[in-house]
């Protein structure tokens, strides 16, 4: 049972483990407890912990007692004191099996990553529930980000939990539902006629004029940490036997780098072996660097001009920690893939005819990539995939309805058997 009020793993103080933070192109140290933005090469900076004080601490047993949401793994996570971690209720999230779609593909077991139940509906929960933990225990007074909506949504609902002031960018063409989230949730949004990128420009020029903490994606530490959960999460749900291949929908690419770095905790705290999912980075046909710069064996991927699709959280045209999402995609044997935003519509509308499963259109995405991987041989028949579902379909615009009926006329019951 997980109450929050009584949840053990929020009021519990557990042994921490950071050691120091490191710079991930150049592998140049940082003290931990300190503020930091990106390294001084201007590249994100990794969290590093001593792990083998991890393995002598943390056992599965201990861990398969705990309440079951992302807190759970307070070991690997740096938040020092409980009285920093500022939760909506981070329950674990569930992997629902696809069996009516993989037996009509003729396909191996299928599995979505639900991440639409976690607060705010998006996995941009977990990354923004540590960052804004770790803001509070920094004393950090306003936070702003660049955001295609999810992301705004999450730091709004932590920013005002914590009592922290948030100031937000977005493109002018994002979702009006998360728009209002935003606002409603008590940050200032204010829409910009460009892309994300643009607003991140407004946001970094802001830190000296304003004197904001920039919480944009890689731009700090933690909220990587926080997605990481994700592959802790996958690794116990799954018995601590990874999936062969991870379908993964990259805008910057948070989620997959910090999937990859919890498989290498795991592995070095004894939890695991040196078996590892192939990373797939799944993209929209138009926005997709990742894939271009995985194509042509480039290890950095430059912006992608016109960016568009329909899946608005993948719309990322250029990024941050593009070296570590195409170095967890090589290094694990996987590859990146772009789908149209007619293959991602389809997608969508299969799954939800079909199986009863509203997927985000990004989510999609990567039902979308599975296909087209399974047809091409990419991914084998017998292999057990997972996809990541990484918001509720409820926040996407979703089809007019037309059918009414007049309930002063008399009933056609004949239309109805
Ligand atoms: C942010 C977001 C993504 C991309 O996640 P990253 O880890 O930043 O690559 C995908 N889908 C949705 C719905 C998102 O909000």
């Amino acid at each position: 049972m997980s109450a929050v009020r009584f949840d053990a793993n929020l009021n519990t103080e557990r042994p921490t483990f950071v050691t120091h933070l490191e710079c991930g192109l150049t592998g140049e140290r940082y003290e931990a407890d300190t503020v930091h933005n990106l390294s001084r090469a201007g590249r994100p900076l990794l969290v590093r912990y001593d792990l083998d004080g991890v393995r002598r601490t943390l056992t599965k047993e201990a861990l398969a007692a705990r309440p079951l949401d992302l807190w759970r793994y307070r070991e690997l996570l740096p938040v020092r004191r409980v009285a920093d971690i500022v939760s909506l209720g981070e329950a674990v999230t569930p992997l629902v099996p696809l069996p009516r779609l993989s037996a009509r593909l003729g396909g191996g077991e299928l599995l979505v990553k639900d991440e639409g139940r976690l607060p705010t509906g998006s996995f941009k929960a977990r990354g923004l529930v540590m960052a804004v933990s770790m803001a509070k225990a920094f004393g950090l007074p306003h936070l702003a980000m660049p955001t295609n909506g999810n992301a705004g949504a999450a730091l709004a609902a932590y920013a005002s939990r914590a009592g922290i002031r948030a100031t937000v960018f977005c493109p002018a063409d994002t979702p009006e539902v998360n728009v209002s989230e935003i606002e409603a949730q008590g940050a200032a949004v204010h829409r910009v006629n460009g892309l994300i990128d643009d607003c991140g420009k407004i946001v970094g020029q802001g830190k000296a004029e304003v004197g904001w903490f920039d919480v944009s994606t890689l731009k700090e530490p933690y909220r990587i940490e926080g997605k990481k959960t994700m592959g802790l999460e996958l690794a116990e749900q799954l018995g601590w036997d990874l999936p062969d291949v991870i379908f993964y929908p990259t805008g910057g690419g948070t989620g997959l780098i910090g999937m990859w770095k919890a498989f290498a905790e795991l592995e070095a705290i004894g939890f695991i072996g040196a078996k590892r999912p192939r990373m797939v980075a799944v993209q929209a046909a138009g926005c997709a660097p990742m894939v271009r710069a995985w194509e042509a064996g480039e290890e950095h991927a430059p912006r992608w001009e016109d960016a568009h699709t329909l899946a608005s959280g993948i719309r990322v045209p250029q990024a941050v920690g593009d070296f570590l999402i195409l170095r967890a995609v090589r290094e694990s044997g996987g590859f990146a893939i772009a789908v149209t935003d007619d293959a991602i519509q389809a997608a969508l509308d299969e799954a939800a005819r079909e199986e009863g499963f509203l997927l985000c259109p990004e989510g999609a995405a990567t039902y979308a990539a599975y296909k087209q991987a399974l047809a091409d041989g990419r991914v084998g028949r017998d292999e057990r995939a997972v996809l990541f579902n990484c918001a509720t379909g409820l926040k996407y615009p979703l089809p007019p309805v037309s059918r009414a009926l007049d309930r002063h006329q008399p009933i056609d019951w004949a239309s109805f058997r």
